[in-house]
């Protein structure tokens, strides 16, 4: 009797405390463990796939969606998924992290900025994808519902692209028909431990409406009412440890943030963060070199020349002065410049730390 007790309580233990094993593509992963998956994604003229890692967790507890490598030229969120892979310790983890390492693959393996090459798509336009589309279209579809749908939290990792010169950053969205999704959405972005943050201001956006498609990997989570945060961090096709490990850390903080960890340390919180609530874009009018006098992070004023755009024999077509006062997001850091291309953003904020 007093062992049919005891077993009783027992099992009734593991149904309070322990985390069930959770199923991804028709595979078990057994609490307190990680596992691989290579998912195969094709159509009838070409094929990739998409590897990912799921840690199921030794407790019970929620379940978080990374994506890095939506652009396959950003190095260090590929990088720091890499380093994630021992990091993140299923043994000491309540919950699931299900973490796409390289989402664009064919991006990362031919060198190639901005789009898939094999369909010379953005994947980060591609959002909530098809099932019977392109690739590009069928890999966002099946991230959209093996990944997105089954997160309770979403993060994806960005970085700057081949050409970007990037200040990092972490992002959240906000839209005031779902401000508790917002607010978390905010907690996790300062829980990434970078000191800028973009305030995602998705009131009024076409991409929010039902009717819609969500464009954005991250907008599709969040659409979706799932709490959702994007991290911007090293650029011009760099793997610098620094970025990698900024990377890191800020992901095993969010963890933690999130009680999905039996860690019992509290988060780390920085002692303030400077909001950025509006961006402004500069084009350029002109194919041709662009020489930029600045750099990102760096702060300018209203008016203050930014860079020259010339033709290829040195004749200036352009001088580039800041629309208004702000923070220098993203930058074009090598030498060409299209008509129409983006060739600066500028992050507008009223928290600039005037310490600095
Ligand atoms: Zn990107």
């Amino acid at each position: 009797m007093r062992y049919i007790i005891s077993v009783i309580l027992l099992l009734s233990y593991f149904q309070i405390n322990g985390q069930s094993s959770f199923y991804f593509f028709g595979e078990e992963v057994k609490p307190g463990t990680k596992k691989h998956f290579e998912i195969p994604i094709s159509n009838d003229n070409n094929s990739t796939t998409i590897p990912i890692t799921v840690f199921c967790g030794i407790q019970d507890g929620k379940t978080l969606g990374i994506t890095a490598g939506i652009h396959g030229y950003e190095y260090p969120p590929i990088i720091a998924g890499q380093k994630l892979i021992k990091s993140i310790n299923p043994k000491s983890l309540k919950g699931v992290v299900i973490l796409v390492q390289i989402a664009n693959i064919a991006s990362f393996q031919k060198r190639s900025p901005f789009v898939n090459p094999i369909d010379n798509k953005n994947l980060n336009r591609m959002f909530p994808g098809k099932k019977n589309g392109t690739i590009s279209e069928r890999i966002a579809n099946f991230i959209t519902k093996e990944v997105i749908s089954k997160s309770d939290y979403f993060l994806d990792i960005h970085g700057g692209d081949a050409s970007e010169d990037l200040m990092s950053y972490s992002a959240y969205y906000s839209n005031s028909s779902f401000p508790n999704t917002s607010l978390e959405g905010k907690k996790m972005a300062e829980s990434l431990l970078f000191e800028n943050i973009v305030v995602f201001d998705t009131n009024g956006k076409s991409y929010m409406k039902k009717s819609l498609p969500s464009l954005y990997c991250s907008a599709e989570a969040f659409k979706r009412g799932i709490p959702s945060v994007d991290i911007e961090c090293g650029g011009l096709g760099k793997a610098e440890n620094k970025s990698i490990n900024q990377i890191e850390s800020g992901v095993l903080n969010l963890i933690n943030h999130l009680d999905m960890t039996i860690d019992t340390s509290n988060p780390k919180f920085n002692p303030y963060y400077n909001y950025i609530n509006e961006r402004a874009y500069h084009k350029s009018s002109y194919n041709g070199i662009f020489y930029a006098n600045k750099k990102a992070g760096d702060f300018v004023s209203k008016g203050m020349k930014v860079g020259n755009i010339t033709d290829y024999f040195g004749n200036i077509q352009e001088t580039i002065n800041a629309k208004s006062d702000g923070i220098i997001l993203i930058i074009t850091g090598t030498p060409p410049v299209n008509k129409n291309e983006t060739i600066l953003v500028l992050g507008k904020s009223s928290s600039i730390n005037p310490k600095k």
